[in-house]
């Protein structure tokens, strides 16, 4: 660690550095952070800086409001639109030097930790999925091009960000494997290239304000809402997940027919089975549940395939065989979802599976969405929540979620999304409006 400090004290001094942001996520994801001058570097970089834990939603309780951030020296990163600020991710302690509850990135940490007194190393790769907006969104959201799947758009203001933006992550030290215009007018995709699960939250977090910064630069709004335009595909935030052992990709194995390992079998199982418990973490919003509806390459059945894109976990073929590269790919998450969170809860679900060695179901062959309910329910296949109330009350049963999160983050959690959906169900919309107003 001594050696990271230097690295960052030095980088600081030479490249002129004025301002470092000290970021953590709040308990939804949202990112947060406050400035310190290079002159509390040093002291920050050793002992955290203190700061008032109980201003931020799903913190501490005011009782208990003291909280420190000590910055992790191994995400120190410059930011792109301004050289002379760097940004270094921060995990949260208590006064007493003891982790702090309400941290997403601990939550995480600890979910890894448990992975790795079974020898587990997790890997995860995301793409994010957005819409570029005209900034003016006062009659709702307006598509700046009207390209479709892997259009290669002539030069337009939308291709022209996603570039900016990949050229940005780039230099700031995130990789990025593909990027394309994805289904949805206007809806572009960002694919990282895998990382630990730790390194990918953070990735997250800074790819987010990064492509929203990129575009407001332009008098653009660049969105993560996971189902903006009624119609059109929503936003998802397929991930791409494996477990590695003794540096093995652990979900390989070349004596199966299918190139799958008995442990990448029961950790599908350990997903499927607790799906829907975890399904209020990887889809937390109202919103979210309007992406997962029949008819889109969205996932509604709890199911598996080899390569079908209605399923829920995908197995996307490796590209040799003999593969470090087979791994599963979990499709509910969407790109508005706290990362660390989801990571840690898909993680817990996964081990759940191989420590249990639940059975794997045989996988789907048919594309569901093409079946009848009926047909569907015959399969013996269950559905993901339909929306957030159905998902926040199977999260409040799960012991899985309830140990996985921590009591502090589950507790709030918990609370905080039936109050959201309280607010949802006494909301009168522009829908009812519309049908029911002037009805005889
Ligand atoms: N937009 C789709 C979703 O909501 C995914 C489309 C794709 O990448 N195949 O998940
Ligand atoms: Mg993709
Ligand atoms: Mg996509
Ligand atoms: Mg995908």
């Amino acid at each position: 660690k001594q050696s990271k400090i230097e690295y960052v004290l030095k980088t600081v001094e030479e490249r002129k550095v004025g301002f470092i942001q000290l970021w953590f996520s709040d308990i939804l994801g949202t990112p947060k952070s406050f400035q310190i001058t290079p002159a509390e570097l040093s002291s920050a970089l050793e002992e955290g800086m203190t700061f008032d834990g109980s201003a931020i939603d799903g913190f501490s309780r005011i009782q208990e409001s003291d909280v420190i951030a000590l910055p992790d020296p191994t995400t120190f990163s410059l930011l792109p639109s301004d050289q002379t600020v760097a940004q270094v991710f921060c995990d949260i302690y208590n006064l007493d030097g003891s982790p702090f509850e309400g941290c997403p990135r601990n939550t995480l940490r600890r979910a890894l930790d448990h992975a790795h007194s079974l020898g587990y190393s997790f890997f995860a790769a995301p793409e994010l999925e957005f819409f570029y907006f005209d900034k003016d969104v006062s009659n709702g959201p307006k598509p700046l091009d009207s390209g479709s799947y892997f259009e290669l758009t002539v030069s337009n203001l939308p291709s022209q960000l996603r570039k900016r933006t990949v050229l940005a992550l780039e230099d700031m030290g995130i990789p990025v494997e593909y990027s394309q215009h994805e289904d949805a007018p206007s809806q572009h995709e960002i694919d990282l290239r895998y990382t630990d699960a730790l390194t990918m939250a953070d990735n997250i977090m800074t790819s987010r304000l990064i492509i929203k910064e990129i575009a407001a630069a332009s008098g653009v709004l660049a969105s993560f809402m996971p189902k903006p335009i009624v119609g059109v595909q929503g936003s998802g935030m397929h991930t791409h997940f494996s477990l590695f052992k003794d540096n093995k990709n652990a979900f390989y194995d070349d004596r199966d027919e299918t190139g799958l390992s008995k442990v990448a079998k029961h950790f599908i199982a350990g997903l499927l089975h607790h799906a829907p418990e975890i399904t209020a973490i990887t889809n937390q919003w109202v919103n979210s549940y309007k992406r997962l509806v029949v008819g889109y390459e969205a996932p509604v059945y709890i199911s598996w395939a080899r390569n079908n894109r209605s399923a829920l976990v995908r197995v996307p073929t490796p590209k040799t065989t003999n593969s470090q590269s087979t791994r599963i790919e979990y499709r509910a998450l969407d790109p508005a979802v706290n990362p660390y969170l989801a990571f840690a809860a898909i993680l817990g679900a996964g081990l759940a599976g191989i420590e249990g060695e639940y059975e794997l179901a045989p996988q789907i062959q048919d594309n569901l969405y093409k079946l009848s309910t009926e047909e569907v329910d015959a399969l013996g296949i269950e559905s993901l929540p339909g929306n957030l109330d159905e998902a926040v009350r199977e999260m409040e049963r799960s012991s899985l979620a309830r140990e996985v999160l921590g009591e502090h983050v589950f507790e709030w959690y918990v609370r905080n999304k039936k109050d959201e959906w309280s607010n949802y169900k006494t909301h009168v919309s522009q829908f009812e409006l519309d049908r029911y107003l002037e009805q005889l």
